[in-house]
């Protein structure tokens, strides 16, 4: 178990924290083996074509709370994707029917001259710029390559503007070099937000924590129903939501890889319990996730009714589909816990799935519980997943398999992905909410978009008639793991 320690600035990136990995081939049942073992190791690219970065997965997290600003303590290059987050931010708001506002991003626009003098000044001079423009009630200063190399005290000035403002400023650490597993900006942002802007509880209060990307509200009938109130976290919070995070009853994840260090942070320093099963994809994970609910949340015989309940109304449904799913393939490509809940989801409808590029791996969470591991569970339930790949979105290895093993379908969890499928002619399903796909009928929904899926293959046939890749047929020929360093002998494609 990590220990969450609020005195430092920073949070640990994952690497050292968890021990996490973005290179590993073979099965998913080796690699949770290694996990459990303490002897799982990185494996080496001589070449990456591209990468996240830390600064990114912080701020898309930051960039949704109502009434904070964030800051962008970088050149201004590091800003590029502003405009995305923003887009998602909108499109939430007309979701959820809130009054359409833009989100309040700003950059210190470093430039070169800075990295020689120092950046400290124009950051003070940003941070009044921004209260002075739009009054937040917090401000948020991500960091950056540039800020970091440089070595700006970033924590002394959001001390001192604190004071001077009369708000949280609130130093988010988050330099892209300094992980590989860019997922560590969540924990960099959630870091932020338990440090300086949740407070003690005064009571304990009848809400239900839920961090999530910025799904549906899926949740509000279920709790309702058990007399809990859902409170979802961290985007469109307000400031003062985020206070009261502490007084919650539990804290349910829609997904480890985002919410491992909060839901721990909060456990470990307020006693907030998390539910600490791997969140609810599939039949059998559903009944284990609601189970763990109900204990927690001392509602045992009600929730043994719903399964019930559920069971009666889905599992018909659920053979129709597999019916019609029989004898399809896939192939996945999503981030490490939300690509574990594809898998069980697939098996669960009867797919045959051939193998998985998943972008990180964590062998362990912050919780230290080894019953949150998702993809043991996926082993575990449903047998092995071979060609099991552990792939931080580098395209020309995910273009070879792909290639190779010519699915009935991929999915992917992010847009930048789909398109490799497409150019194939693959049909290739994207779906942004994780909550789409949750608990029992998420199971029902997710078939019957494989389904859709699979009945309009029309536009990718065309589209790989009259589309080229930039890889050469020399590359298509060679094993997808040339550049994946010691595991470069495995060959089971
Ligand atoms: S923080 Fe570093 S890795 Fe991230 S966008 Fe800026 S320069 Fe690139």
């Amino acid at each position: 178990m990590s220990k969450i320690n609020l005195k430092a600035p920073e949070v640990q990136v994952r690497e050292v924290r968890l021990g996490s990995i973005t290179a590993f081939k073979g099965t998913a049942k080796e690699l949770v083996k290694l996990g459990r073992s303490g002897k799982l190791k990185d494996g080496t690219r001589s070449f990456s074509q591209c990468m996240g970065c830390s600064s990114g997965n912080a701020f898309c997290q930051l960039a949704m709370i109502k009434d904070a600003a964030i800051i962008n303590h970088a050149p201004v290059g590091c800003s590029g994707d502003f405009f995305g987050f923003n887009f998602v931010y909108r499109v939430g708001q007309m979701d959820r029917e809130l009054p359409s506002v833009n989100g309040r991003y700003f950059s210190t626009n470093l430039e070169e001259k800075d990295t020689i003098f120092g950046g400290i000044n124009k950051l003070e001079g940003t941070i009044r710029e921004v209260y002075k423009r739009v009054k937040p009630n917090a401000i948020f200063i991500t960091t950056s390559c540039a800020s970091g190399i440089i070595g700006d005290d970033v924590e002394a000035t959001t001390n001192k503007l604190s004071e001077e403002l009369k708000i949280p400023v609130v130093s988010c650490f988050c330099e892209g070099f300094k992980s590989k597993i860019w997922t560590t900006g969540f924990d960099s942002a959630y870091h932020s937000i338990v440090r300086k802007i949740v407070k003690p509880p005064k009571n304990k209060s009848n809400k239900v924590n839920i961090i999530n990307f910025w799904g549906s509200h899926i949740f509000d009938g279920l709790l309702n129903k058990l007399g809990y109130e859902a409170k979802y976290i961290v985007p469109f919070s307000t400031i003062k939501e985020l206070e009261n995070i502490s007084e919650s009853a539990a804290t349910i994840q829609i997904c480890t890889t985002l919410g491992t260090y909060l839901g721990a942070a909060l456990e470990q320093i307020y006693g907030v319990p998390e539910i600490k099963s791997p969140p609810a994809y599939g039949i059998e994970g559903t009944d284990n996730w609601i189970r763990e609910l109900g204990r927690v949340l001392d509602r045992e015989e009600q929730i043994e009714d719903i399964i019930k309940s559920e069971h009666e109304r889905v599992i018909p449904k659920l053979q129709e589909y597999r019916e019609k799913l029989k004898g399809k393939t896939a192939y996945i490509t999503a981030g490490a816990a939300h690509g574990h809940a594809i898998i069980a989801l697939l098996r669960e409808l009867g797919l045959d799935v051939q193998g998985a590029a998943i972008f990180h791996h964590d062998p362990v969470f912050d919780n230290g519980d080894a019953e949150s591991d998702a993809l043991a569970h996926d082993v575990r339930t449903y047998g092995d997943i071979h060609n099991y790949n552990v792939c931080n979105k580098q395209a020309y290895e995910l273009v070879n398999i792909l290639n190779r093993v010519k699915p009935d379908i991929m999915i992917a969890r992010h847009g930048g992905m789909t398109i490799w499928g497409a150019k194939l002619g693959i049909p290739t399903l994207l779906i942004g909410d994780e909550q789409f796909s949750f608990g029992y009928q998420g199971v029902l929904n997710y078939a019957e978009r494989i389904l859709e899926t699979l009945d309009n293959k029309e536009f990718v046939t065309n589209l790989a008639k009259h589309s080229s890749m930039p890889y050469t047929k020399w590359w298509l020929e060679q094993d997808p793991f040339t550049f994946l360093g010691r595991y470069t002998h495995v060959k089971n494609y």
